[in-house]
């Protein structure tokens, strides 16, 4: 038994951002962005219909691990890097490519003799999260260099405001500052991020690390994912299963927000913020109800919420519900809720259940 809401997948929208990607990047190698599950999707098979990447990256060493174990062999770069010897032996056992973005963990490479490791040394070029400083960038590369454990190095950093083209020198700024510390090395380098992408070209160099671009969402306020060729991976789907009729003054929901100003007939959708639907969208939020667009009506509750039903023809208890994806780009909510698709995508709960469609 299984709720009316959930969660579709399509492994051909990821298959065909990635071969966008490329489009964007033609001479770029493609380091698939992976963490937080995959942005939601599903590690495993997400990896699966992605595996035409030439590496992943992610944060999570377990996720890692599990990659490995299921036989990839692609490169798999580890965003944070380690934070302990024993996770650093885990790194060396199972191929892990390691950031170094800190001090602590230059020791801990010097005091680990076995083994052998490829390294991005990350360069704090504005962003101020991680990285070396440009100041501490040769120290910190000599003692990667005289490392004998240490086997590829490559350079990277990471932009702050890649989406804004307002702040687009911002972006020059910080590949200035990059250009300059790391002047006349022959590293391989990695800086551009999706909106770098799509944005910043100079910026793709040896590697480029989508992310959201590969699930069909537009990093760019310019741009909408449709008119950059991409297609959305995750449909979240439900059901009507309720119908109401309101007469002129009736209210909805906890708090009585929304109240009808005139007699209506509207839908209550199985959803709400336990399941990731956002309760801070605003009432007056798109959705889909058989593929016609109406209205949320109030805000969403722990498992449910309500539209409007007014003008929509044919609906009855089970017609399909599209909270967002194929029909209703994630962004529209996004902005309904004051937040970035990044945050919907990756906050879908647990108890709804995925179904994987294609590959
Ligand atoms: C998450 C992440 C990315 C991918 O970002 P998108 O905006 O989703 O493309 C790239 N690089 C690093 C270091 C990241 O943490």
């Amino acid at each position: 038994m299984s709720r009316p809401i959930h969660t579709l997948i399509d492994l051909s929208a990821l298959e065909h951002n990635l071969s966008v990607v490329r489009q964007f990047a033609p001479h770029s190698r493609i380091m698939a962005i992976i963490k937080a599950n995959a942005y939601g999707h599903g590690l495993l098979h997400t990896a699966k219909a992605l595996r035409q990447a030439d590496g992943f990256a992610m944060l999570e060493p377990d996720a890692a691990i599990t990659l490995r174990q299921a036989g990839y062999q692609h490169p798999i770069l580890l965003l944070e890097g380690f934070f302990s010897m024993t996770e650093l032996a885990l790194f060396k056992q199972y191929n892990l490519t390691t950031v170094i973005h800190h001090k602590e963990q230059l020791s801990m490479l010097a005091a680990s003799e076995n083994g052998e490791l490829d390294v991005f040394i990350k360069i704090n070029t504005g962003m101020n999260r991680l990285g070396f400083a440009p100041s501490e960038f040769s120290q910190a590369l000599l003692s990667l260099e005289a490392n004998p454990t240490v086997k590829q190095i490559s350079l990277m950093t990471h932009f702050a405001n890649a989406d804004d083209l307002t702040k687009a020198s911002s972006v020059t700024d910080q590949l200035q500052c990059f250009n300059t510390t790391t002047n006349g090395l022959k590293y391989p380098r990695t800086l551009a991020n999706s909106a770098a992408i799509i944005h910043h070209p100079e910026t793709h160099v040896d590697w480029v690390r989508p992310g959201l671009l590969l699930y069909g969402a537009s990093p760019s306020p310019e741009k909408t994912a449709q008119a950059l060729g991409l297609r959305p991976a995750m449909t979240i789907l439900s059901k009507l299963i309720a119908i109401q009729n309101l007469k002129a003054g009736d209210r909805i929901g906890y708090g009585g927000h929304f109240q009808a100003s005139r007699s209506m007939r509207i839908g209550i959708v199985a959803g709400g913020y336990a399941d990731g639907y956002p309760r801070h969208a605003f009432s007056g939020t798109p959705i889909l109800v058989n593929g016609q667009r109406t209205l949320t009506l109030g805000f969403a509750s722990m498992d449910m919420l309500a539209i409007d039903l007014s003008h929509i023809e044919n609906t009855q208890l089970g017609s399909t519900v599209t909270l967002w994806g194929e029909g209703l780009p994630v962004e529209e909510i996004a902005h309904a809720a004051g937040t970035i698709s990044y945050e919907l995508l990756c906050a879908m709960a647990p108890r709804v259940e995925s179904i994987i469609k294609g590959s």
